[in-house]
């Protein structure tokens, strides 16, 4: 019981000061109003009773207030409490308990984002090892071969060949991929916005890109804008999102045509890429700009995909702060969008 009554008045000792205070000014009245000696010694002897039981009371309640923020503190960092409505304070405590209530959800909510990032780049680096390991097997494979003696079959000598550089092709491809989505990605992509010349640009690119085109006997059309019409971008890296949808468009469609065109909109140019290809299914068009995501795996790695191209894309043009959408119809074609400022 001592034991308690001096923890309480050690703990009530940050009041001291006002206790001190008041008892000076209530002993001080009491000498200009007393005039007993006895009477006043009495009244002196009550009033530091009083305020010594008083001071053990709020130091009682300040103790049992402390005691059950510090078990809410410990049940946080030992994982008892797994839902911030368990988090109970007093009534007079209400705002204390709501900040801690919020503090428990943003850290389970920041920990929940970890272990997200976490499981995401396990899955990223599982995803590169395997992509990597494709075409080093496959050259690997023809080179054995050759070595083997085939490269004296003069039947097949060319075509392993060919082969292996077509797995090189896609292996520096992927490389190149890579390297520019972990730029992206880490923050390290600069970015250098300015008026440019949509139909300037736009024609070139599609200069650039006729020969594939033509080799697979697809067309490619641009339909220009209106003559001088100017929209904000970062020239270099939308050449990065027009090759990528461009050739998806082409490497996707196996006849038909690839049009490119611009929609003016009062604040906005929308740039539209359509192909007459093989379309995507409807439960895969959310998921093809996540990394390494391909409706078919086996015919992405024929044409030289690398699964990257689409989440380089979007993180482009989200940089631009638009949005790249999709419309598609199986076995209809495809058609790729987003808007840049006017
Ligand atoms: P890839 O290198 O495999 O082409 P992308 O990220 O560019 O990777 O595209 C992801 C997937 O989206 C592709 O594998 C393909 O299945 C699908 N896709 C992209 N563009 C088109 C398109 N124009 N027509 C049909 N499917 C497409």
């Amino acid at each position: 019981m001592w034991n308690e009554v001096k923890t309480n008045l050690s703990s009530a000792k940050v009041y001291l000061k006002e206790f001190l205070f008041f008892n000076a000014i209530f002993i001080l009245l009491l000498f200009f109003i007393v005039e007993n000696k006895i009477i006043l010694i009495t009244l002196i002897a009550l009033i530091l009773l009083f305020g010594l039981i008083f001071l053990n009371v709020v130091g009682y309640k300040r103790n049992r207030e402390l005691k059950t923020i510090e078990s809410v503190i410990s049940g946080i960092r030992k994982n008892t409490i797994n839902h911030p409505e368990e988090i109970k304070l007093k009534e007079n405590l209400h705002s204390l308990q709501d900040e801690i209530q919020q503090m428990f959800e943003k850290e389970r909510n920041d920990i929940e984002y970890l272990k997200r990032l976490e499981r995401m780049r396990t899955e990223f680096l599982a995803n590169v090892s395997h992509e990597l390991r494709t075409p080093i097997f496959a050259i690997q494979g023809y080179i054995e071969t050759l070595l083997d003696g085939a490269i004296d079959d003069e039947k097949v000598n060319k075509y392993f060949l060919d082969k292996a550089n077509q797995h090189t092709i896609n292996l520096s491809n992927l490389l190149n991929d890579l390297i520019d989505i972990s730029m992206i990605e880490s923050g390290e992509m600069r970015m250098s916005y300015r008026y440019f010349d949509i139909n300037d640009y736009l024609s070139q690119i599609i200069q650039e890109m006729m020969p594939i085109a033509r080799e697979k006997n697809i067309e490619l059309v641009y339909h220009p804008a209106k003559e001088g019409l100017q929209l904000f971008g970062d020239k270099s890296r939308l050449k990065q999102v027009f090759i990528n949808l461009i050739t998806n468009a082409i490497k996707y469609t196996e006849q038909g045509k690839v049009e490119v065109l611009i929609v003016e909109e009062s604040k906005y140019g929308k740039i539209i890429i359509r192909d007459t290809g093989i379309g995507i299914p409807q439960e895969d068009i959310n998921r093809i700009f996540e990394r390494f995501y391909r409706v078919d795996k086996a015919r992405s790695r024929a044409v030289g995909g690398t699964g990257l191209g689409l989440a380089i894309v979007k993180h482009i043009v989200e940089a631009h702060n638009s949005k790249i959408e999709v419309k598609s119809e199986l076995g209809v074609g495809s058609e790729f969008s987003f808007k840049l400022k006017k």
